[in-house]
Formats: C-alpha cells, sequence, structure tokens
C-alpha cells in the first residue's frame, strides 16, 4: 500500500515538474501552426480599434506609440506561418512578424479583461473581444514589416523550405545533406536548411528514421534508403505533429467570460524519444538516452537509431 502511495506521490511530483518544464519549451513548426490556426479563427477579419504596447524593445526598430500609431485602425486581413514565424497581415500594407520563442503566448477573451502579470501588447477590436500577448521573459521578438517587401525580411529569407512543401524533395534534402559535416540532429536544427524543426521533432524524426543522432550529415546522404527513410520520417512526424496541434496548449489561452483560462490547444502528442531519459523504448524496449549536442539535448533509443 505505502508502495502505491509513494508511486502516486512520485508520478504526481514527476507530472507537475513536466508541466513546469513544458513552460520553457521552444514552440516549433507543430505548435506555431496550431497557435496561427487559432488567431486566423479568432481575430482574422476584425479592426484594430486601440492597441497598447507596454514593453520597449518588443517590436524590433519600432518605439512603442509609432507602432500604436501604425497598426491601430487597420484590419487583420489574414495570418499565416513561415517556419517558426506567426506573420499577421494587416490590411494597411504592414505585416507583424512573430516568434514566440520560449515563453511567448496569446491570450484571447471575447470581452475586454483585466491585463494579467506579463502582458506585454494588447489589441483590442472593434467588437469587444480582445487579444493580448504575455510573455514572462521576455524571449520572444515581433517586427513590423511592408507586405509587400516580406521576402526581403532576413529572418524570413533566410529560411529553407517547409517540410511539408514541394520544395522539399528528397534530392533536396540529399544535396545539403551532403554538403553538411555537422551531426545529423545539429542539422536538422539549422533553420536555414529546413525551416520549423527544432529539438523535438528533430529527435523524434530521427527515432522514426532509425537515425542515431550523432551520425555525420554527409553519410547519410550516401544512403539512399536512410535519405529516403530520413525524408519520409521528417514528413510523417511534422504532419502527424500538426494533426495532433503539437504541445500548443502553453502558447494560447482562451478566456472566458469571466476571464479564467479555458483549455484550449491542448496538444495531444506523445513522443518517442524526447524527454524520455532512463524510460523505456516504445519499439524495443531500451533505455532512453540523453546526450548534449551543440550544449542541446538529444533524446535517441540506442538500438532503434544506428
Ligand atoms: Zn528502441
Amino acid at each position: 500500500m505505502d508502495g502505491c502511495r509513494s508511486d502516486r506521490r512520485a508520478s504526481a511530483r514527476s507530472a507537475s515538474v513536466r508541466v513546469l518544464f513544458q513552460r520553457h519549451i521552444m514552440p516549433e513548426l507543430p505548435e506555431v501552426d496550431h497557435v496561427a490556426c487559432l488567431l486566423r479563427r479568432l481575430v482574422c477579419g476584425k479592426r484594430i480599434a486601440s492597441v497598447s504596447l507596454y514593453r520597449d524593445g518588443l517590436i524590433r526598430g519600432l518605439e512603442p506609440r509609432r507602432f500604436e500609431s501604425e497598426v491601430q485602425g487597420s484590419h487583420i486581413s489574414a495570418v499565416d506561418r513561415r517556419g517558426k514565424y506567426i506573420l499577421v497581415y494587416l490590411s494597411n500594407g504592414k505585416t507583424l512578424i512573430v516568434h514566440l520563442r520560449m515563453t511567448g503566448s496569446f491570450v484571447y477573451g471575447k470581452r475586454d479583461w483585466q491585463d494579467r502579470q506579463f502582458t506585454r501588447l494588447v489589441f483590442r477590436f472593434d467588437d469587444g473581444s480582445k487579444l493580448g500577448y504575455e510573455d514572462v521573459r521576455n524571449l520572444g521578438v515581433m517586427k513590423l514589416a511592408q507586405t509587400d517587401r516580406l521576402s526581403e525580411v532576413k529572418e524570413l529569407a533566410e529560411l529553407g523550405p517547409e517540410p511539408l512543401s514541394p520544395e522539399f524533395t528528397v534530392d533536396y534534402l540529399q544535396n545539403v545533406l551532403a554538403q553538411s559535416r555537422r551531426s545529423i540532429k545539429e542539422f536538422l536544427l539549422d533553420q536555414t536548411k529546413i525551416a520549423g524543426l527544432g529539438n523535438i521533432y528533430a529527435a523524434e524524426a530521427l527515432f522514426r528514421a532509425g537515425i542515431n543522432p550523432t551520425k555525420k550529415a554527409f553519410s547519410i546522404a550516401r544512403s539512399k534508403e536512410r535519405l529516403n527513410k530520413l525524408h519520409r520520417s521528417i514528413y510523417q512526424t511534422i504532419s502527424g505533429a500538426i494533426h495532433s496541434r503539437g504541445d500548443a496548449a502553453i502558447h494560447f489561452h482562451l478566456l472566458d467570460a469571466d476571464g479564467s483560462i479555458v483549455s484550449e490547444g491542448a496538444g495531444g502528442e506523445r513522443f518517442f524519444v524526447y524527454d524520455r531519459e532512463g524510460e523505456p523504448c516504445l519499439v524495443c524496449g531500451s533505455k532512453i538516452r540523453r546526450i548534449k549536442q551543440g550544449a542541446r539535448s538529444t533524446y535517441y533509443c540506442p538500438k532503434c537509431q544506428r
């Protein structure tokens, strides 16, 4: 009995540690995609009646009052995503480029609510609804750019192809892999090669592909079988995570009428290897290992991944 109780306590403790830890996970393509979808559904077509920017430096190169006067009165005409960036298109010919980094999140409510502790930016719409941007550690960044010159914005211009796009072909992957002497894991994190993968989905894709994360990128390009498998695994990992809405819950909150958070966007994502050090591999039962690569943790199965 005692054993059961302490197991329960231990699992409750590890669950809360997990929640805390997850609050500092960088959103990747599937999470950002889900946040963009929610924004599209909730604020597209609305007119921005007023804006309040509370943090200097949140909008790169624009001081708060200038930003407020630039966007006030315009409509939100579309919301899109590129890599890990959210693109909020405005009717005034400008686009707000948003990167949530680790702790950025949006909060939306149909009615006004009292600004919460870490609110950095607020849009109030004509219909009385309100969208807030919160960021505990102020890591997120935004930029207001000319929509017709979006392709010239450095952050977007340097991005590699989207992993679910027609441009991401096996030939493309082979070509960029062949030129890289880095480990395959570090290669997958390079946004200029493939846009949107991060620490979680790079590890998951490598598990699906059965590739050890320490293998050199160019060595994968030499084996047609491993190359094809990696290409397919990246596609399946990302499309699967988009389908299950990723782990987006921490980056978007809906508020109900009394201002409390309604659970929305909760991801049903379960990982094969990510954050599972010491736990049994879901395929072979071996213990999942964690190693450091370029100052980041990599999780993998030493038996399934060669
Ligand atoms: Zn395994």
